[in-house]
């Protein structure tokens, strides 16, 4: 027998699904794609195609997500970018991927200690991811001599304090982050409530930072932030070695003078990087290059081709896409974006 109260839960579940299905199919709460009201669309439209031309087949994941997705649609940026755990990789021979999902940590095991570039979140995820993932990987936490942050925003930098303090590791970046991270609200929205690390170092735009064997060449490449680092360093792939680009700012610019700025960033690094023989593609965020899905490939088929080696050619192209979108996003805002 059903008891007679099951009968009222039952219809206020049915109800408040109702209000819910009707609040949720409603076109007029529906979310919109940003819009530009100014915008060029003539320049639009020639950035767009130069862009389109330069990702060929072999690009056009970082065209969609530069070009439309990132800088149109919120939604899907926080749904593929999501806070969430990825299963750490060793990437190289000497690189391993010890992010989570939304951001990237990258460790460079070197003959005298540890590399670790990016921090992520916060205190919590360096002590329960970062540390963790090392731990898994055979990486030993207490060999980290070195931090290195790309960029100011606080989802690179907020595990920075903890790597300081539990394991007394160096922390550096260029002096424009850093005054961004000290600043009162270190760097502004949901990063204002982190506690920065203690300045170690300050790096300047070609400065080298050796640990061991490995010496990793510092850039300041404005534009995602004022003092944005980008990093160039040696790695191995079964024992052949390549060279590595990061481009700490590939996340782009937010407003007509940043985006200018990282036009001329990208040209500059692009000159660096090709007289470099740079040929490794490494992001700051999985989602830059769908480095999480390369990642497992390499787990499960470790003789295929490394994905991460894109060569010199391909990875002038994606530097490439890079540029003509971030001209595309100032032609959205009215400019010509020449
Ligand atoms: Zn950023």
């Amino acid at each position: 027998m059903i008891p007679r109260f099951t009968r009222l839960p039952a219809v206020a579940v049915a109800l408040a699904a109702a209000t819910l299905a009707n609040a949720q199919s409603d076109p007029a709460h529906y979310p919109a794609q940003a819009s530009f009201p100014h915008e060029n669309r003539a320049a639009v439209a020639r950035h767009l195609a130069q862009a389109k031309q330069l990702a060929g087949a072999d690009l056009d994941d970082a065209f969609n997500w530069r070009c439309f997705i990132s800088p149109l649609d919120k939604r899907i940026v926080a749904g593929v970018q999501h806070d969430g755990l990825v299963p750490p990789t060793r990437v190289f021979d000497n690189l391993y991927s010890i992010g989570q999902n939304a951001v990237s940590a990258w460790a460079i095991d070197t003959s005298a200690g540890i590399i670790v570039i990016d921090t992520l979140n916060n205190a919590d995820e360096a002590r329960d991811i970062l540390v963790p993932n090392m731990r898994s990987l055979g990486l030993d936490p207490a060999r980290i001599r070195t931090v290195l942050l790309t960029h100011g925003h606080g989802d690179h930098w907020g595990g920075a304090k903890y790597l300081q303090d539990t394991f007394g590791a160096r922390v550096a970046t260029s002096e424009q982050d850093w005054a961004m991270i000290e600043s009162p609200d270190h760097g502004g929205g949901p990063f204002a409530h982190l506690v920065p690390p203690r300045r170690d170092q300050v790096l300047k735009d070609g400065d080298v930072v050796t640990l061991g064997n490995t010496s990793v060449k510092a850039y300041v490449t404005p534009g995602h932030t004022p003092g944005t680092l980008s990093l160039i360093f040696p790695v191995s792939d079964h024992g052949k070695r390549h060279m590595a680009g990061l481009m700490g700012g590939t996340g782009g610019g937010r407003d007509s003078v940043s985006a200018h700025e990282q036009i001329a960033s990208l040209a500059r690094w692009q000159a660096i990087t090709r007289a470099a023989g740079v040929d490794v593609l490494v992001t700051n965020h999985p989602v830059h290059m769908n480095a999480t899905e390369k990642e497992a490939m390499i787990r499960y088929l470790p003789d295929a081709p490394n994905p991460f080696i894109y060569g010199v050619e391909k990875y002038q192209r994606y530097m490439g896409v890079m540029s003509a979108c971030s001209r595309v996003q100032l032609a959205r805002l009215g400019e010509s974006g020449d």
